[in-house]
């Protein structure tokens, strides 16, 4: 009998070195992918292997090449460090196995989610009748939301979707800014809308919608049943954090009888902070919201969550068993929000999470995170870089000598050298043509001295590089 103690404590106690070294290690893992794979690749046996050796080996092989995305200097992409409660909740849901399918296959894992459910609609602001899913991410939660959103517009032109397909079905227009994120854009491809059906809605400076647009992009067609109509709206705009002005887009969609569905990834925290809760405001009155947990809320990987105001409705358009939940009258269980039917169970991380840093700790952690984002904004452009956002929430872009292809080589050649360096981790962007560096603060572990040392290196970087 394998000793099952031994094993899971070399693997929890594993897990606690790793992070536990993460203050020191360099953020950029040693090892690249082509190293990794030919540690990983090795033969595959043919008899059965000690479990404990199959550990210890995978411990060795993978360790050269792990980021250190969850220590307190990686600024990359949208990356949360996961808490303690947890990851420690996150090992538990692994250990105890359980099926999150519905309340029958595993009652604790079902009602983690509903708990944990709750508690997110009220920390974001949302109705609290609204229904949860827990996927992946907010590429799974958009993609719930705008199933949700097909299915309820199409249902209303009188069109059975989930029977039909989409073969003969009137044309959904789907209106979105012109710096969505590119989730969406799969979403609709996997939806079967495809991007054709597209209508771009232009944006500010910052790459927030601009309403007056969508004005005229919903007036260009007839607000009836032959136009089922989405606006897909946007809290936190992945390089400049920018929210879309969402009461007064979502009371005009409304107007036109358009479903508002929200991807609001990491942005929809703001409704956490008592002093950011305005750059959301009116966010409960739309119609389906995409959320992460990975990201802001510092859930372990992976962690999502689709809400809809008409729990119905998404369980309409998503049930394992389809429009059968509605005839039969059966209460939808947890994977009938989603796309999944057998699941992880996520809820037990989201609830020991919430449960570890309670209603402050959620408005410090964002509160904290919008801090140190300022302070990299202030100290890199008092050493003579250019901030080219408004730095309204976590993320921070920054340029390097101007635009032109010379000044996209410059700033390539900074973050890589940052990359090097190993103090810090900073990626880059595109943005409206020009290439940046660009910064997200949403780790709890990070601190100012964090900050001060992660601008010390950029600065390095930009001596070195010029
Ligand atoms: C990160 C992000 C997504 C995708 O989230 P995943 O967790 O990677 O699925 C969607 N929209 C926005 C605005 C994001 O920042």
């Amino acid at each position: 009998m394998t000793d099952l103690t031994a094993l899971f404590t070399t693997a929890a106690q594993e897990a606690a070195r790793f992070r536990t070294a993460l203050e020191t290690r360099p953020v950029q893992a040693p090892a690249d992918q082509a190293d990794s794979l030919r540690r990983l690749d090795v033969t595959l046996p043919h008899a059965p292997r000690d479990p404990a050796e199959v550990v210890e080996q995978l411990i060795d092989a993978a360790n050269p090449g792990l980021m250190s995305t969850p220590g307190p200097r990686y600024f990359g992409f949208v990356i949360g460090g996961a808490l303690p409660a947890a990851s420690a909740a996150d090992m538990l849901a692994v250990g105890w196995d359980q099926c999150a399918f519905n309340g029958s296959l595993s009652p604790a894992a079902a009602a983690a989610e509903q708990a944990a459910g709750g508690w997110l609609k009220e920390l974001l602001g949302m109705p609290s009748g609204a229904g949860v899913g827990f996927v992946t991410g907010a590429q799974g939660a958009n993609t719930v939301g705008l199933a949700s959103a097909r299915h309820h517009l199409l249902r209303e032109a009188g069109w059975d979707q989930e029977a039909k397909g989409l073969w003969g079905a009137p044309r959904m227009r789907i209106i979105a800014g012109m710096e969505r994120h590119a989730t969406i854009d799969r979403s609709l491809r996997l939806l079967g809308l495809g991007t054709d059906s597209l209508e771009e809605v232009g944006v500010d400076g910052q790459g927030a919608m601009d309403v007056a647009d969508l004005a005229r992009v919903l007036r260009s067609a007839p607000a009836d049943r032959d136009h089922p109509t989405v606006v897909c709206l946007q809290a936190g705009n992945v390089n400049t954090g920018a929210v879309d002005p969402l009461r007064a887009a979502t009371e005009l969609a409304h107007e036109h009888a358009a479903w508002v569905h929200v991807d609001g990834a990491f942005g929809l925290w703001a409704g956490a902070s008592p002093s950011l809760r305005h750059l959301i405001d009116g966010v409960e009155l739309a119609d389906s919201w995409g959320c992460d947990g990975h990201k802001w809320l510092n859930i372990p990987y992976d962690s999502g969550f689709a809400f809809c105001s008409r729990p119905e409705v998404q369980t309409a358009a998503m049930s394992y068993t389809a429009s059968y939940l509605t005839r039969s009258g059966a209460a939808p269980g947890a994977a009938d929000f989603t796309a999944e039917s057998s699941r992880r169970a996520r809820g037990f991380a989201v609830w020991a999470g919430l449960q570890e840093l309670g209603r402050q700790g959620v408005a410090d952690l964002v509160d904290t995170c919008c801090r140190h984002a300022q302070r990299f904004a202030d100290r890199l452009e008092a050493a003579g870089l250019d901030i080219v956002n408004d730095v309204v929430l976590n993320q921070v872009l920054v340029g390097f000598g101007g635009s032109g292809a010379e000044a996209d080589a410059t700033t390539d050649a900074v973050i890589a050298r940052v990359q090097q360096d190993g103090t810090c981790w900073m990626g880059g962007t595109t943005w409206r043509g020009r290439r940046l560096m660009r910064i997200a603060v949403s780790n709890h572990l990070t601190t100012t001295a964090d900050v001060d040392a992660s601008v010390a290196a950029v600065l390095r970087a930009v001596g070195d590089a010029a």
